[in-house]
C-alpha cells in the first residue's frame, strides 16, 4: 500500500546500529524498509516492524538487486525520502597481509554500495525536493586504527562522497550528512578480544562505549527538519574518543 508516511530504507536493520536506527525511525513516524542479508533475517524484520514497515532482503554489494528492491519500494510503497546507509563489516588485517579481496569486499560493501543506494533514490528525492541520505561512517575515517586500512579508506571515501554530492543535491533540498561512531556495543565490537576492548575503552573521555541508540537518535536528528540547513557535514558521535 502506498504510504502517507514518508518512507525511510535502512540498509543492515537486522542486528546491532541499523535495528536501533530503523526502531527510531519508525518511532519518529516514517514507514521503514529495513534491510538483512538473508530471507530470514527479512522475515524476523516484517514480524517486528508490523504495519510500520517491512522487511527486504539485499546484499548490498549487488547491484542488480539494489536496484529491484528500490524499484519495489517505489512502487510499493512510494518513493524513498530517507536513505540510512548503515550496512557494514570489517575484515582487519595488516596491510602486509591483506589480501585483495578483502580490500575489495570492503570498498564494495562501504563506498560502492552507497555510490548506487544514492545514485538509485535520487530521482525520488529530486521530484519530491525533498531527501536526506545519512551514512553511517566511522571514528577511523579521522583516527587511525591499525590493521583497518581497508575499512578506514572505505569510510574516508564514504565522507568525501557524501560532501561533493551534497554540494549537487543541495538545490533540490536533499541533504547527505554522515555519522562518524566511535566505540559501539554491536557484534561488531564483541568480536575483539577483552583487552583491546579495554586499551580501546580508556581512551573515550566518557569512559564507556556507545550504545546503538547513540547513534539512532543522531539519525534521527538528521532525517527531521531540524536538520533541514545540515548538509555535507560529519556528525561524530564518539564518547570523546576523538574530537574534530
Ligand atoms: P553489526 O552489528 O555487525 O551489523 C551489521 C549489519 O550489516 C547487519 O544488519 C548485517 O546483516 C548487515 N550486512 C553485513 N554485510 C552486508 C551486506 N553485504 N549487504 C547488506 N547488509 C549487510 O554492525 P554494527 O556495529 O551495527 O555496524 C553498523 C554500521 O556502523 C557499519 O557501517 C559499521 O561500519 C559502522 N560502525 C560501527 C561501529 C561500532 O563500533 N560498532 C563503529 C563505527 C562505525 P545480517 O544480519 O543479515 O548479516
Amino acid at each position: 500500500m502506498k504510504q502517507e508516511r514518508k518512507v525511510a530504507l535502512v540498509t543492515g536493520a537486522s542486528r546491532g546500529i541499523g535495528a536501533a536506527i530503523a526502531q527510531q525511525l519508525m518511532n519518529d513516524g516514517f514507514f521503514v524498509v529495513g534491510t538483512a542479508t538473508s530471507a530470514g533475517g527479512a522475515e524476523k524484520l516484517t514480524a517486528q516492524f508490523a504495519e510500520n514497515g517491512v522487511g527486504a532482503v539485499l546484499d548490498v554489494r549487488d547491484g542488480d538487486a539494489i536496484n529491484d528492491l528500490v524499484t519495489h519500494i517505489e512502487e510499493q510503497y512510494g518513493a524513498v525520502m530517507v536513505l540510512v546507509n548503515n550496512a557494514g563489516i570489517t575484515k582487519d588485517n595488516l596491510l602486509l597481509r591483506m589480501s585483495e579481496d578483502d580490500w575489495d569486499d570492503i570498498l564494495n560493501i562501504h563506498l560502492k554500495a552507497v555510490f548506487r543506494l544514492s545514485k538509485r533514490v535520487l530521482k525520488g528525492m529530486t521530484k519530491a525536493r525533498f531527501g536526506r541520505i545519512i551514512n553511517i561512517s566511522s571514528v577511523v575515517a579521522h583516527f587511525a586504527n591499525p590493521g583497518q586500512a581497508n575499512y578506514s579508506a572505505a569510510k574516508a571515501g564514504i565522507e568525501a562522497f557524501s560532501r561533493s554530492l551534497a554540494k549537487e543535491m543541495g538545490s533540490r533540498q536533499i541533504t547527505v550528512n554522515c555519522i562518524a561512531p566511535g566505540f559501539i556495543a554491536t557484534e561488531m565490537t564483541e568480536q575483539l578480544s577483552e583487552d583491546i576492548r579495554k586499551k580501546m575503552n580508556d581512551q573515550v573521555a566518557l569512559n564507556r562505549f556507545g550504545e546503538p541508540q547513540d547513534i539512532a537518535d543522531a539519525v534521527s536528528f538528521l532525517a527531521s527538519d531540524k536538520a533541514s540547513y545540515i548538509t555535507g557535514n560529519v556528525l561524530h558521535v564518539n564518547g570523546g574518543l576523538f574530537m574534530a
